[in-house]
């Protein structure tokens, strides 16, 4: 398949996702295709002039509905970015944030270059240029359009597109609000770079906490011991590694796009992100066996396969072969209708991507409502609930008699800063989700997580058209 034979087969999976899900709700048939087009497409071409030559790059952003505002979306810098593809990933995340009930639209960008072919400096250039086209066409805004990293992209490039905006923006006081994603010392928020990786951790754990669920699937109950398997070793792919790590898992394989590593007693997960880096390979890490081609340690025997990189990568050809009884989704897209049907048929549970890896546009929420109120979570209250919580300690070791040792006393009074209430906010908005999910599933016996997900957001977004009175 090439990219835009990949980019049409995932956005007629999205597309043919949401029909089936469709069919659950009641609502009339033109408001249910309002609710699947998308609104807007921008395609725009600029110059950049590279060694004394002038080249043509090509930039994208789509949104997909504007029932609410801003809408929001990342941004993907790959040399495979074509419009079905921008337009499959702006569908997604409308479908997303409902999920989540964050109250935005959903949008999605992209600029087609690889970006291993740019210095630097060339990259800052495009990713201003993209800005600048983005403003004349009143495309981005704190209330209009926010975009967010994605693949390709990081708080780097979202800190040049706040700067551009704010150059040209330089009266509006929220200015900042128009992105996520930034670094901390530039309106970013803590726990966002983590966020998506941490939010499949949340799910994954909330999903495997369930007896009956994990029953059918011959597992054991919570994340302990299961064997993991994580394709894609960047942002996505190494936070929810390293959480599934810390959660108790045993991550045995590692894919990235050169090969993969295999360890069936685990792999450190930040020293092969390291070595990595050192070495620009997974391949030849300390104890653990090569796969030249990544794509056989799909198939590894593992618990749970989190494919983390890109879309399309589990399908018809190697479905059959993955035994992981549960697939995590952290990229967007990664399995299509052939593959899924395939696993769905084996018994496997497929945890959806507009579920799974929504923690990022959910932190994303906190930071937007961060910019826009010029304050950082937890500073007003912090030391007011430590010393409320300091004077019922006292109270209690003097009613007692006891006295607490010092790390329980710490424990027990520590306010929360903004790490701990991002962190607590995410966590809450996964475990609430998920088990809204699973009921509408139940309710109209649907087989799937990924149906019963767009049919609660379907209803979601249904309600709020139907709220303007313009629909029967
Ligand atoms: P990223 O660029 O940080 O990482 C992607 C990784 O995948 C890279 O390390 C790349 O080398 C690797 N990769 C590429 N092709 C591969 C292949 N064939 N096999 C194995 N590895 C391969 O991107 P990311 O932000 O982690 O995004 C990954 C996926 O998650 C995308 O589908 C993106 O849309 C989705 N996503 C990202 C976020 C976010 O907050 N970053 C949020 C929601 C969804």
């Amino acid at each position: 398949m090439d990219n835009l034979e990949n980019g049409s087969k995932f956005y007629n999976d999205v597309v043919a996702t949401f029909d089936r899900a469709a069919s659950y709700t009641n609502f009339e048939k033109g408001l249910l295709e309002q609710i699947k087009v998308c609104n807007a497409v921008y395609k725009f071409q600029f110059p950049l002039e590279v060694d004394g030559k002038v080249q043509v790059i090509e930039g994208i952003r789509v949104h997909h509905s504007n029932h609410k505002s801003p809408v929001k979306g990342g941004i993907r810098y790959s040399q495979f970015v074509n419009e079905d593809e921008v337009k499959a990933l702006a569908t997604l995340m409308t479908f997303k944030c409902a999920v989540v009930d964050v109250p935005f639209g959903g949008a999605k960008g992209g600029i087609k270059i690889k970006t291993r072919d740019y210095t630097e400096d060339q990259l800052e250039r495009i990713t201003r240029r993209y800005t600048t086209e983005l403003i004349k066409k009143n495309m981005i805004g704190p209330g209009i359009d926010v975009p967010a990293p994605d693949y390709g992209s990081g708080s780097r490039e979202m800190a040049w597109i706040a700067d551009t905006y704010a150059t040209f923006k330089f009266d509006d006081l929220n200015a900042l609000a128009c992105v996520t994603g930034k670094p901390l010392g530039q309106g970013g928020l803590r726990g966002r770079t983590e966020a998506t990786g941490l939010g499949l951790f949340y799910g994954l754990r909330e999903a495997m906490s369930n007896a009956e669920d994990m029953k059918a699937l011959g597992l054991s109950t919570g994340l302990a011991g299961k064997r993991v398997v994580v394709q894609g070793l960047g942002n996505v792919g190494f936070f929810s590694a390293k959480f599934c790590l810390e959660g108790g898992a045993v991550v045995v394989g590692i894919i990235e796009r050169e090969g993969g590593v295999y360890n069936a007693k685990g792999l450190d997960v930040e020293a092969l992100f390291k070595h990595r880096q050192e070495t620009k390979s997974v391949l030849d890490f300390l104890g653990a066996k090569n796969f030249a081609n990544g794509m056989e340690l799909m198939e590894a025997d593992c618990d749970i396969l989190i494919p983390a990189a890109l879309e399309n990568q589990i399908t018809g050809d190697n479905a059959p072969r993955i035994k992981a009884k549960i697939v995590a989704e952290g990229a967007n897209g990664p399995m299509t209708k052939e593959a899924e049907e395939i696993l769905l048929k084996k018994g496997v549970l497929i945890l959806p991507d507009l579920y799974m890896n929504a923690g990022g546009v959910t932190v994303s929420y906190f930071e937007w409502l961060k910019d826009l109120s010029h304050v950082r979570f937890g500073r007003m209250e912090k030391r007011f609930q430590e010393m409320a919580t300091l004077q019922l300690v006292s109270s209690f070791e003097k009613i007692t008699g006891k006295t607490l040792d010092t790390k329980e006393r710490k424990l027990l009074t520590h306010g929360a800063d903004e790490k701990d209430l991002v962190y607590s906010g995410l966590e809450e908005t996964m475990i609430s989700a998920y088990n809204e999910i699973r009921e509408v599933k139940n309710k109209n016996k649907i087989v799937d997580l990924r149906t019963a997900a767009f049919v609660s957001s379907i209803e979601k977004l249904g309600a709020s058209y139907m709220a303007l009175g313009i629909f029967p």
